[in-house]
């Protein structure tokens, strides 16, 4: 008897899902509540619809979206090769990887709709969530399975906004300006504190006044974030709001007694210290102006950023809490969660979870389970959400903090070139090692 199973949302992430699936001989059932029902931001019934930029990121290796892409055309991604299929011409290959929105999504509603083991069907899900599902609803999901989710998760595992602070790279942090240690000495040091003079301090608050935010959708206009402000917004309100707030100085006495005028927290966003989260670093500015901004703080000239800071309406649940290295529910891991709702973010990130999904289902269902390599940047997104080392939960993007590090000293791109090809050799030997999925 052939598997069975269910797909909600024909995005970037239930389309792969259920193509992944659909070609290893499961009968899916794949929901799709557009054109009937819509959400605030798609604006046709075609499944894998881009919502806002046309843009699927770089495609060069050295670029940790790149090679996540490189990874998943190895793997016969559906949502890659719509891309490749239907990008705008460009001569340079690592370039980045824009597509004709509308031609995209024709192209994978086509192979969706050809494929025999599919069964669409054009409506709202609004049962019970039972097993053998995937949910792959989106950031924007809909009433009905948000309240099934929470009645499945429990209400405290649902977030509804994402009010995410900057994560910096750790070796890019100038420890020479820098110091380890946490607030009066409590907590380790899991903390790296980044002191400021006067005259940094209100040369920062200046630039904070000036600087761009992004733009607000018309639906997020009334979003409310719960206990956080936006540090740009704090600055507006008095010059010294930050200096009492999130920049304090407290705890940070010299020997001498003095202290720095205002002090940055950095605190470890993972177990090994390879990534630092800006503390209390909420900011809806502009990508260029962060960097630009947050790079005026002694210590973060040379940052390299792996996520910038982002306020914007997403629904995703605590993974870390509640997810396998699958995207399956600990509690009953015939229930995959895939898409921005598992707490991946992007478009290719997204589709990069239903790929996921639909090998690890199908390898289940073959009595093998295998999970994807840690050095492949689809392997470690699975890793990274599913690690429940991982606290106060955001969602994240591929990037080269969340891959076993190469120790070895050499300049920057040499290295990622080197992350580039120890993953592609992880994803053949992958293929080879449990070829039985790929035949
Ligand atoms: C406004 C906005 C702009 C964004 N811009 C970008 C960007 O520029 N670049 C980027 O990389 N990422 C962007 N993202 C983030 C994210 O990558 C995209 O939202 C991406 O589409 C997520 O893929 P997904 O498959 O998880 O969800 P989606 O592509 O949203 O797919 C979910 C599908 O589920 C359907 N659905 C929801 N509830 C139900 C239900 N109960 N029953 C049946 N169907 C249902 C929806 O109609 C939708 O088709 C943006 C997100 C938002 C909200």
């Amino acid at each position: 008897m052939k598997n069975k199973i269910t797909v909600i949302g024909a995005g970037l992430a239930g389309s792969e899902a259920a193509y992944q699936l659909a070609k290893r001989g499961f009968e899916v059932d794949l929901w799709e509540m557009r054109p009937k029902k819509s959400t605030p931001a798609h604006t046709t019934a075609g499944f894998g619809e881009l919502v806002c930029s046309n843009s699927l990121k770089s495609n060069a290796l050295t670029n940790a979206c790149g090679l996540l892409k490189e990874e998943m055309r190895s793997l016969d991604s559906l949502i890659i090769r719509a891309a490749d299929k239907t990008a705008l011409s460009c001569d340079d290959k690592s370039a980045a990887l824009s597509v004709d929105r509308e031609k995209f999504s024709h192209y994978i509603t086509e192979a969706i709709l050809n494929e025999p083991n599919i069964n669409v069907i054009y409506d709202e899900y609004t049962d019970k969530i039972t097993d053998n599902t995937v949910i792959a609803t989106g950031p924007l999901a809909s009433d009905a399975i948000c309240n099934n989710l929470k009645e499945l998760l429990g209400s405290d595992f649902l977030n509804f906004y994402d009010a995410s602070a900057p994560i910096i790279d750790a070796e890019s942090i100038d420890m020479s300006k820098c110091f380890k240690g946490s607030r009066f000495g409590e907590g380790g040091d899991d903390y790296i504190n980044c002191p400021m003079s006067k005259a940094e301090y209100y040369a920062f608050v200046d630039a904070l006044l000036t600087a761009q935010a992004a733009e607000v959708h018309g639906f997020e206009k009334d979003m409310v974030f719960e206990g956080c402000m936006p540090v740009e917004i704090m600055a507006a309100r008095g010059v010294d709001t930050l200096r009492f707030g999130p920049l304090k100085n407290t705890g940070f006495e010299r020997a001498d007694g003095t202290r720095p005028y205002a002090v940055v927290q950095l605190r470890s966003e993972n177990g090994d210290n390879t990534m630092y989260n800006m503390v209390g670093f909420q900011t809806h500015l502009k990508f260029p102006e962060q960097k630009r901004v947050f790079s005026m703080i002694p210590g973060l000239e040379n940052a390299v950023f792996h996520r910038y800071g982002v306020m914007h309406r997403n629904t995703y649940i605590d993974s870390p809490r509640l997810l396998d290295g699958a995207y399956s529910l600990k509690s009953n891991s015939s229930i995959y969660v895939a898409g921005q709702i598992s707490g991946v973010e992007g478009y290719v990130e997204s589709a990069a979870s239903g790929l996921t999904v639909g090998l690890m289902a199908a390898s289940r269902a073959m009595g093998n389970q295998v999970l994807l390599p840690k050095e492949t940047m689809i392997g470690a997104l699975a890793s990274y959400v599913s690690n429940p080392g991982v606290f106060d939960f955001q969602p994240m993007n591929a990037n080269y903090g969340i891959i076993p590090k190469i120790l070895e000293k050499m300049p920057k791109q040499e290295k990622q070139a080197k992350y580039a090809q120890r993953a592609l050799e992880k994803i053949e030997e992958f293929k080879k090692s449990s070829y039985w999925l790929f035949n």
